[in-house]
């Protein structure tokens, strides 16, 4: 049977429109100031109340944004909870100033919560981590202070609520017990997806989207993860959804064929890491030249940095499985060259850990 995807909502405006999904589900978009351009926020009727499921980041227009929600649409309605699927600034940035506003919990997995919590303040100068790093990876030297930039993202989130409520992989949501968190890795340490098999409905955050490719990213902060492993293991997980389940991604559209969508997305990993071991089968190359082969087009300063560390997932992945391997040169530059023999790339088994 040919796989397929079906979208069978459109968009709300940017301006507090509410988009009505089934009778307990509707849908908001927020703003953002990067690409893409706006996030999804739902919100899910459960018990006493409104859950909402992620928040947008903090800004005046965001603010304002909810305020007219509250006032028009869900005016009379009380909100009792917020959920956060992972701690991206989009998703969680306003999580704070909701659970204030409402005086009700913060739903949150723990490796979430506590990777926001220990998020360093920005340095001073470029830490010796820092230049370690992108120096192996053959970063040029002269943007190592733009990659900073990972640590200002602290203005565009509200102080964070000194509690939480913790989630666990196949849990049941307290405010509703038909609502099931199911855990993915790979683009956030414990990103808590939200499954309603009888409404037929997964909220999927980051984890599943439908248009653009989730970033799966090496970064300074774990060096030496592995995170392709993890987020395929995950799609392993999500190519059980039944293709009739209405997929609710963070950003783009609604969706339905969740099979389909995580076919493309192992295939779309599967050739990017094929095309690393072909450049590495010729000459020694090091991860920023990598990106040269697997971005023709240019980047601008964060996204290099994105790429950058999705390519590192895709090295770490393959030398983990003994298909490259990696020389540190004269110049501390990690350069890779493929394991003769070894030709083919698959997807989706196995792991270099746990
Ligand atoms: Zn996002």
């Amino acid at each position: 049977m040919m796989l397929s995807m079906t979208f069978p909502y459109s968009p709300p405006h940017s301006d507090g429109e509410l988009v009505e999904i089934g009778p307990d589900v509707r849908w908001l978009r927020m703003p953002v100031t990067y690409a893409p351009d706006h996030v999804n926020i739902y919100l899910v009727r459960v018990a006493g109340g409104w859950l909402i499921v992620d928040t947008g980041l903090d800004s005046p227009e965001a603010r304002r944004i909810w305020e007219e929600v509250f006032s028009g649409p869900l005016a009379g309605e009380k909100v009792v909870g917020v959920y956060c699927t992972h701690y991206h600034v989009d998703h969680l940035g306003l999580a704070g100033y909701l659970t204030e506003r409402w005086r009700v919990p913060l739903f949150m997995t723990y490796e979430e919560y506590y990777t926001l919590l220990g998020w360093p303040d920005l340095p001073q100068e470029v830490p010796w981590q820092h230049v370690e790093f992108f120096q192996r990876a053959g970063f040029p030297q002269e943007l190592l202070p733009q990659t900073l930039v990972m640590f200002d993202f602290a203005r565009e989130i509200s102080p964070m609520p000194l509690s939480f409520v913790r989630l666990q992989d196949r849990s049941h949501l307290p405010l509703d017990e038909e609502w099931q968190v199911i855990v993915g890795r790979g683009h956030s340490p414990e990103h808590a997806l939200l499954l309603s098999k009888v409404r037929k409905i997964l909220i999927s955050g980051d984890q599943l989207l439908p248009s653009i490719s989730t970033n799966v990213s090496v970064s300074v902060m774990n060096p030496e993860d592995d995170p392709l492993s993890h987020w395929l293991a995950s799609l392993d997980r999500l190519a059980t959804i039944p293709d009739d389940v209405l997929v609710l991604p963070g950003h783009g559209l609604p969706f339905r064929g969740a099979r389909k969508r995580v076919a493309e997305l192992r295939g779309h990993h599967r050739r990017r890491s094929q095309v690393i071991v072909d450049a590495c089968a010729g000459s020694e190359l090091s991860a920023y030249e990598l990106v040269k082969v697997l971005y023709s087009f240019s980047l601008g300063d964060f996204d290099l940095q994105l790429a950058l560390g999705e390519c590192l997932s895709h090295v770490r992945y393959l030398a983990c499985r003994g298909r490259l391997e990696a020389r540190l040169d004269g110049e501390g530059i990690n350069r890779y060259r493929s394991v003769r023999g070894v030709r083919a790339v698959n997807g989706g088994a196995g792991f270099c850990r746990d």
